[in-house]
């Protein structure tokens, strides 16, 4: 029965075992023929040793056979060109020097699918390649180390996620439609698709869905799914097609969900802090501590000003201010109580007496880095609600499927959504955010 490479360890000298995998290295030494094999879980070595057997004609005939046969292996796995697929039939040899403790003596040796001779990258770590060259290969750069422990932490951080909102807190896990025919938030980033006689879009974000669920009576609910951004963005922080964690929560305000999102946050860095995995990304987590620092707009304006970043009350966040901010704060923080006019029609006005519509209850979490989650209290009356579809300059007619649950029985409700690359990224401590993504999306990309 087949075996992955690290299942087999020295103590199963002189066992018969079954491998499978791809060749990773080969090295001649004249004499003896090493080739490395890669499975998913690790590698193994495979050992041959070369016969002299030339001239030796006082040998039996028997021996002679066995002889050839075995030059035969050893020329079959000398040309076996890299990352050719392969299954290894032979006995276990513990072997200090070797990856895991032992070699394999092989005694069948099958090409399942040979690769070429010349290979887009290299993938035992020893040849760097651009970023470019490797998405433009992402199925080979997959098979290198730090991109599989990439990709395995991202698993692993979607698993968490489920975990806690589903396990733990009870949500609701949905899906919604991705092709729609309003916009999330009116502007320009949407990508138009051609939808039989009619134009639609595809979604940015699950926004009006999520809170139209509110109606049903489902009260905690979550998506994990692609949002759609048309942004001409060349950036190292965006995609035009990225995931988004979405989470929408009745009868209660951005307090409730703040501390929902903080919480979560906390149990994805511990789940990975713990993953064997992330020390061969050279990275170490530290957990961030309950509760995360809050500021308020006004706090981080100040904070902004005093830092001689220009910034004037109203402004949204760009950028540059991000990395002022986060350079001072140095922690994941919410930047909390945003102005009105930064901020979507859906996210509630704050209360508070004499603040008329000045500032909502919005709030963004951040990375020192950049941005992770926005999120706020919505807007839960009909009549405030359209009127704030107004006022941003967008027809309430094109919103009639959002606005009617309104009218019959909507809880007052908050969310957030939380970008699954961003969080991974900056927990990965990668520069650019392609690397999270498996076949990435850009202005420049569209295939793989
Ligand atoms: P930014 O200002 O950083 O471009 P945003 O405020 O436009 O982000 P939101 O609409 O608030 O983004 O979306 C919620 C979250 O989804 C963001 O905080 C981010 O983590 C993620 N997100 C949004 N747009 C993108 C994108 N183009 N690429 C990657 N992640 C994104
Ligand atoms: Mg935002």
């Amino acid at each position: 029965m087949r075996k992955y490479a690290t299942e087999i360890t020295a103590n199963d000298d002189g066992e018969r075992v079954c491998v499978a995998g791809w060749v990773h290295e080969k090295r001649d030494l004249g004499g003896v023929f090493f080739l490395v094999l890669r499975d998913r879980s690790g590698l193994a070595q495979i050992t041959l040793h070369k016969h002299k057997g030339e001239g030796k004609a006082e040998q039996e005939q028997e021996q002679e056979q066995e002889q050839e046969q075995e030059q035969g292996l050893f020329e079959r796995v000398r040309k076996v060109p890299r990352e050719s697929v392969v299954a290894v039939e032979g006995r276990v040899k513990s072997e200090r020097k070797a990856p895991n403790g032992y070699e394999i003596i092989p005694e069948r040796f099958e090409v399942l699918s040979e690769a070429s001779q010349v290979l887009p990258l290299d993938t035992t770590g020893k040849v760097g390649a651009e970023l470019d060259t490797r998405l433009d290969a992402r199925f080979m750069d997959l098979r290198t180390e730090r991109t599989k422990e990439i990709f395995l932490i991202r698993s692993l951080v979607l698993k968490a996620v489920r975990e806690f909102l589903t396990a733990e807190r009870g949500f609701v896990e949905i899906n919604t439609p991705k092709i729609v025919s309003a916009a999330t938030e009116g502007g320009t980033a949407l990508f138009p698709i051609s939808y039989f006689e009619r134009e639609a879009f595809l979604n940015q974000s699950p926004q009006l869905y999520k809170q139209i669920l509110m109606a049903s009576g489902f009260d905690c609910v979550y998506e994990i799914a692609p949002i759609f951004r048309a942004e001409e963005h060349d950036t190292t922080k965006h995609l035009n097609e990225a995931t988004s964690v979405d989470v929408e929560v009745a009868f209660a305000d951005h307090e409730v969900v703040m501390k929902i999102l903080e919480e979560l946050v906390a149990a994805v860095y511990s789940e990975v802090a713990n993953y064997p995995g992330l020390e061969r990304l050279g990275v170490s987590l530290n957990v961030p501590e309950l509760p995360f620092r809050r500021v308020t707009y006004d706090e981080a304006v100040e904070l902004l000003s005093e830092a001689g970043e220009e910034i004037e009350w109203g402004d949204d966040l760009g950028t540059s201010a991000e990395h002022r901010l986060g350079e001072q704060i140095g922690e994941l923080y919410f930047v909390t109580d945003w102005p009105c006019a930064t901020k979507p029609f859906y996210a509630q006005p704050a209360a508070a007496a004499g603040e008329g519509e000045r500032i909502c209850n919005a709030f963004d979490l951040m990375h020192p880095r950049m941005e992770l989650a926005s999120g706020s209290q919505r807007v839960h009356s009909y009549e405030l609600l359209k009127r704030k579809i107004e006022e941003k300059g967008l027809s309430a007619d094109d919103f009639e499927f959002y606005l009617e649950p309104f009218r019959y029985g909507m809880p007052p409700h908050a969310g957030w959504g939380l970008g699954v690359e961003r969080l991974l990224m900056t927990m990965l401590e990668v520069e650019n955010i392609r690397e999270v993504v498996l076949f990435p999306r850009d202005r420049r990309r569209l295939a793989p």
